[in-house]
């Protein structure tokens, strides 16, 4: 899926909107050739001019609406997501500013266009559109407020991450420098893609493996599941737990060589903690750099992984080993999930078929 913000546009600014609609009205007036009498000829030209700003307000603010989802709708990854960046009720009561507008100036647009065709005078047919101009200037200064919150929310979610929420994915967690975006790379064999994600200066790698026709998304977090939750903001917390709704397995990295840096009685404590809070997924937790490590230290490791009742897996994402078997596990532990998926797609595709016949 794509960043559901990506085609939201660019705010304008009240007073953008209103000069760019002004300017608008006052080139299609003067490049219309007005036909009939004097009373005729002012009656087309303010009826043009209305009808103009009124157009170019109401498709420019209707763009902004149809191109911005609602928070509500999106899939709860999303959804978690952007609560940590805007406000949502403040987000969805702009965007109803924005909806309360384009239905004003709508209505105004009728009712002046109508006096407009009754007058019989063409100063008053002015007076009557500088009116028009009035009222509509006013109504885009009620939601001026609106317009910025609108901008500044847009700033922040067009850089949302993009990632294919249908895919089965494995998230790698573990300290910095234990090998995770190397493992990312030899896993999924192409570039991954840099996804700028809003909480961590270094967005979050992407990429992709596939297997049986079966594609599976592999992703690292550089910066987010590196660190004990516990020293995190409300922010970073939220962020992280946003990831719930993407990972399927977690794929746990511990380096026992300590060429990390993080002594291994650090690595077990930040295991520790996202194990508590990510536990109810399925773990899968390997020892990297077996080339380089001692192996009292791989045994360490291993004996408090086994005390929780997982089975560790040695690899080195350098030379290649233990990577088939990493695999495996991942597709053994997600196959079901995948199939499942399969399952609920196709029954949805047949119900669909049934109802058309
Ligand atoms: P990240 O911060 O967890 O993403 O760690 P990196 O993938 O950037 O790896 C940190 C360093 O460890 C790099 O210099 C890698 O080349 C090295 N490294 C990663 N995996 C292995 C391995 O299996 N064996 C050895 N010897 N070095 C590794």
């Amino acid at each position: 899926m794509k960043n559901p913000f990506e085609k939201m546009p660019t705010v304008l600014t009240a007073d953008e909107i209103i000069d760019k609609a002004f300017r608008r009205a006052e080139k299609a007036a003067s490049a219309l050739t007005p036909k009939g009498g004097p009373r005729a000829k002012a009656r087309q030209r303010e009826e043009l001019r209305i009808r103009t700003i009124s157009n170019v307000i109401r498709d420019n603010l209707k763009k902004l609406l149809d191109r911005t989802p609602g928070v509500s709708e999106l899939p709860p990854f999303y959804r978690e997501l952007v609560d940590t960046l805007v406000d949502r009720d403040q987000f969805h009561r702009s965007l109803a500013h924005v909806n309360w507008a384009i239905k004003t100036i709508r209505n105004l647009e009728q009712r002046y266009v109508e006096k407009i065709r009754y007058s019989r005078d063409p100063d008053e047919m002015s007076r009557l559109r500088r009116q028009f101009y009035g009222r509509v200037a006013d109504v885009i200064r009620d939601i001026a407020d609106d317009l910025e919150y609108l901008n500044q929310a847009r700033n922040v979610l067009k850089d949302l991450p993009v990632v294919d929420l249908n895919l089965p994915t494995v998230v790698i967690a573990g300290h910095p420098n234990v090998g995770k975006s190397t493992l990312l790379r030899v896993l999924t064999n192409a570039r991954p893609e840099v996804a700028s994600y809003p909480f961590t200066t270094r967005g979050i790698n992407v990429g992709q493996f596939e297997e049986h026709y079966l594609k599976y998304q592999v992703i690292d977090t550089p910066g987010l599941l590196d660190r004990p939750l516990s020293e995190r903001n409300e922010v970073e917390r939220q962020a992280i737990l946003a990831l719930k709704h993407l990972g399927k397995v977690i794929v746990y990295i511990f380096d026992p060589s300590e060429y990390c840096g993080y002594p291994i009685e650090e690595q077990t404590h930040l295991f520790e903690e996202i194990y508590a809070e990510f536990g109810e997924f399925p773990f899968i937790v390997v020892l990297n750099k077996v080339d380089i490590a001692n192996e009292e230290k791989i045994r360490k490791v291993e004996e408090f992984i086994r005390a929780k009742g997982l089975e560790p897996l040695r690899i080195s994402a350098l030379n290649g080993e233990g990577l088939e078997e990493l695999k495996k596990r991942v597709i053994e532990l997600v196959k079901p999930m995948v199939e499942e998926q399969a399952k609920r797609i196709m029954e949805k595709e047949l119900r669909k078929y049934r109802e058309e016949l």
